[in-house]
């Protein structure tokens, strides 16, 4: 005989209990089945509700009249059933909620609930589902015969969470089965009873459990628990995308799951078929051809990790101080306490020098568990032997479960990396001595995130990247086509880049789902909100984003002064924006220290030189005890132009406006021609090379004149560029007389910056820089007497976007070293 039982998700409508029917019908035709039903989908935590009502003196009736609609409804659909059949199954409905609702009454007069009584009422929705399903198989022609399972299934303890006698058990139903022959048997899970015949629970999804006793007691060939996924999967289905199906479990590593929270099996399933090895399949109603996941002795040798489950919703108590230290039975005297409190502990560490033990309980449980061991240690607290308790509570803990972790070293160091990947602070630590599973006991609210990059690192290897682009102009806009056109190659290549937010000055878009790379530019002047440190974190943490990265791609002031607080909330920063860096030196070293403490990047190769590796190449070099001995380059892409254009005899007023109209300055070409641009970016490379200088240090000279009047519009001051051509050709023909070129230069000698219109001989390196390169001569220690040289274009969008694609990139090596 089979036990096969089913859970409310499987009998949630009319529907499903047929899908159910039809599956019972094609078992039965080969083999004996013994039918274990959960409540239909809802009807126990319905009951919870009414009892909680009536325990409170509140109105009832109404949700006694929407179960009492639900029972109807469901007897109403089921197509088939004889008038008989029918009537049987509205009588007990009659009855049950009749009764139903003097217990009721009864309790809302007296505002009192025994436990007993309430395990009566909670276990009704499993006498329903019986009723109608041994109606329904009858219908079909099955040999179907209804048992009570709460005169069959035997247990002992407290009356909503007994546990089961399965020698008791297997005692009954010999006596039961030999006298009623059927080829399907139909039984309540949930429900039990005391030696003194009172109805009592097998806890709250203990339908599982029941099966489990059931299959144990009668010794049937396999256990099938029906639910509504394929199997077990390597982490909540509900919580984490990309799960993996697991075909098959050792009993031990069903338990360890189950115990430390996987959903799908109740934790006591596992011990009654693991003692006397009847095999366990978790499968799916809704897909019934799914092989789903077979649970037995050998389970699978060759996977190392099987899955991550959490439990949520714990306290961790401390019990610490000098009395604990050598004294014989103090351990046992802590959980002899919560064991007589009915308090189930869940994870337990103890400090080495035995100063402390430390433990979880469920926190609905906090509170008498703190009583139980105020009154247990009431002396040793008194006398001050015992340090007050330590509670802590909204706690998870997340475990890693596989038999193969314990011939494999390196299991707990990923385990943990991947924690701090996730920032979640581990607030204690257990493995078990078979070293089966690993648990942290981590903050509730960082619990989902830890599961999560534990899946990403272990399983799915897939590690995301998730991008919110402030500033949209030119770079922006190239660096969305860019991600859009990388998309598919990434995916590819096991990489998922999503975009979930665009900003402007006006709006911001958010999108759940990653937005439409294709259509930004329409959604994104529909959006209604703005961008705000607060709501992008507010986005990250509803929708469990592990790896956020802040890209801005403006040149604002007001947004690169919110950087640290940025990588504060957890966000990488990646920008080409300069103003962050050339900032007060006090801020320069604040980013770098929240980047530090966060374990966040803050990347910004693309401030010097755009694409150009400048700054990585410069940071290796110092980190190899390399020495900056002097620098000298032309680092603005427009000035690079405009001086390659004046040496070929074009006149400054015509070379700007054609910069200016070819994109190649900033929109006021005043920004370029100030030399500011060019001071900030040697600004950056100094203080790259330990020179912590601030901007005021750097000793600019305007590309024009100083007595040339700069002020007014962007119109006007183009237009005054004519007075300037011929003090340029002058220029430019001196230095040609003397075989020489003008280049806009930015230097760093002894220690001091300097940006100045610089006279170069013809065969001078930078001399021949010109069309919008940039070069970068860098004498150092190793380097020298021979720089070593950087050329290459060092403006423009595509490049200055692919330098920013390419340290958003960066920040997925981070994930990819632990
Ligand atoms: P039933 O009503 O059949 O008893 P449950 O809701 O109790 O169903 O259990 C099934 C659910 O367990 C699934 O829908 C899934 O969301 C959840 N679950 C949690 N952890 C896991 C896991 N590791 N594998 C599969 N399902 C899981
Ligand atoms: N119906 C019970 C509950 O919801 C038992 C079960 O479904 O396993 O807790
Ligand atoms: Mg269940």
């Amino acid at each position: 005989m089979r036990v096969l039982k089913f859970g409310g998700s499987s009998l949630a409508s009319v529907a499903r209990f047929s899908d159910v029917a039809q599956i019972v019908l094609q078992q039965a035709a080969t083999e004996q089945v013994c039918l274990v039903l959960s409540a239909p989908q809802g009807v126990t935590n319905t009951l919870v509700e009414l009892t909680d009502l009536a325990y409170l003196g509140a109105d009832f009736q109404p949700l006694l009249n929407q179960l009492c609609q639900r029972y109807q409804q469901l007897l109403q659909d089921v197509a088939g059933l004889s008038v008989e059949q029918h009537s049987q199954v509205q009588q007990l409905i009659t009855q049950q909620i009749q009764q139903l609702g003097w217990q009721l009454q009864g309790m809302s007069l007296l505002r009192f609930c025994p436990d007993h009584i309430k395990a009566q009422i909670l276990g009704l929705g499993e006498q329903f589902s019986v009723a109608l399903m041994t109606a329904l198989l009858q219908a079909r022609a099955a040999d179907a015969v209804a048992l009570d399972s709460v005169q069959l299934v035997k247990s002992q303890g407290d009356f909503l969470n007994a546990t089961a006698d399965v020698e008791a058990t297997a005692e009954t139903f010999s006596h039961v089965l030999a006298k009623t022959p059927a080829s399907v048997y139909v039984l309540a899970g949930f429900v039990s009873s005391n030696d003194k015949g009172e109805t009592a629970l097998l806890g709250r999804n203990g339908s599982d459990y029941s099966a489990a006793v059931v299959a144990a007691a009668i010794r049937a060939s396999a256990c099938e628990i029906w639910t509504d996924v394929d199997g077990v999967y390597s982490a909540d289905p509900r919580q984490v995308k990309q799960t993996r199906l697991i075909d098959r479990l050792s009993y031990d590593e069903a338990m360890e799951l189950s115990y430390f929270g996987a959903k799908v099996l109740h934790p006591k399933t596992i011990g009654p078929l693991a003692r006397v090895q009847i095999p366990c399949y978790i499968k799916n109603t809704l897909n019934p051809s799914a092989p789903g996941t077979c649970i037995d002795t050998q389970g699978d040798g060759a996977a190392l990790v099987k899955g991550i489950s959490s439990l949520e919703h714990l306290a961790l108590i401390t019990v610490s101080g000098p009395g604990l230290k050598g004294v014989v039975g103090m351990a046992s005297r802590v959980f002899a306490s919560m064991a007589r409190s009915q308090i189930s502990v869940s994870l337990i560490t103890q400090s080495s020098s035995e100063f402390s033990i430390s433990f979880c309980v469920p926190q609905l449980h906090l509170l008498a568990a703190k009583k139980a061991l105020e009154i247990e240690f009431e002396l040793e607290l008194q006398n001050k032997l015992l340090r007050p308790l330590s509670i802590q509570a909204d706690m998870a803990i997340v475990s890693l479960v596989g038999d193969g972790m314990r011939q494999h070293q390196g299991v707990a160091a990923k385990f943990f990396a991947s924690l701090a990947q996730a920032r979640v602070n581990v607030v204690a630590i257990a493995q078990d001595s078979s070293e089966r599973s690993i648990s942290a006991v981590v903050e509730q609210r960082s619990c989902q995130n830890a599961v999560k990059v534990c899946h990403e690192n272990f399983f799915s290897h897939i590690p995301s990247i998730d991008v919110f682009l402030v500033g949209c102009g030119v770079v922006g806009a190239e660096l969305l086509a860019q991600i859009h056109r990388q998309q598919a190659f990434l995916q590819q290549r096991q990489v998922k880049l999503t975009v979930y937010g665009i900003a402007n000055s006006k709006q911001l878009l958010l999108a759940p789902d990653g937005i439409a790379l294709d259509d930004w530019q329409t959604q994104l002047p529909q959006a209604s909100k703005q961008f705000s440190l607060a709501e992008l974190n507010r986005f990250v943490q509803e929708q469990h984003l592990t790896n956020p990265v802040l890209v801005d791609c403006t040149s604002a002031q007001q947004i690169a002064e919110q950087y640290v607080d940025f990588l504060a909330a957890g966000f990488h920063v990646v920008t080409p924006n300069k103003k962050a860096n050339t900032s007060s030196l006090d801020y320069y070293h604040k980013l770098r220290s929240a980047a530090q403490q966060q374990r966040r990047r803050f990347l910004y190769e693309t401030t010097v030189g755009a694409g150009l590796p400048v700054i990585d190449t410069l940071q290796g070099l110092i980190n190899a005890g390399d020495e900056l001995l002097a620098f000298e380059g032309i680092l603005s892409g427009s000035l690079s132009y405009i001086f390659g254009e004046l040496e070929a005899g074009v006149a400054l007023s015509v070379v700007t406006a054609k910069a200016k109209s070819l994109g190649f300055t900033e929109p006021d070409p005043r920004d370029d021609l100030s030399g500011m641009d060019v001071a900030r970016k040697l600004l950056i490379m100094a203080r790259e090379s330990g020179l912590m200088l601030d901007l005021a240090d750097v000793e600019v000279e305007s590309v024009l004149p100083a007595s040339f009047d700069a002020s007014g519009s962007v119109e006007a001051f183009m237009s005054s560029l004519t007075s300037l051509d011929a003090y340029f050709t002058d220029l430019i023909q001196q230095a040609k007389a003397e075989s020489k070129v003008l280049r806009y230069i930015g230097e760093i000698r002894d220690g001091k910056c300097k940006v100045a219109i610089k006279a170069l001989p013809i065969e001078h390196p930078l001399a021949k820089v010109k069309d919008g390169e940039n070069a970068l001569s860098i004498l150092s220690r190793y380097y020298q007497p021979i720089p070593f040289v950087l050329r290459g274009y060092g403006a423009g969008a595509a490049v200055t976007s692919a330098g920013v694609f390419s340290d958003i990139m960066r920040t997925l090596s981070w994930q990819q070293q632990v």
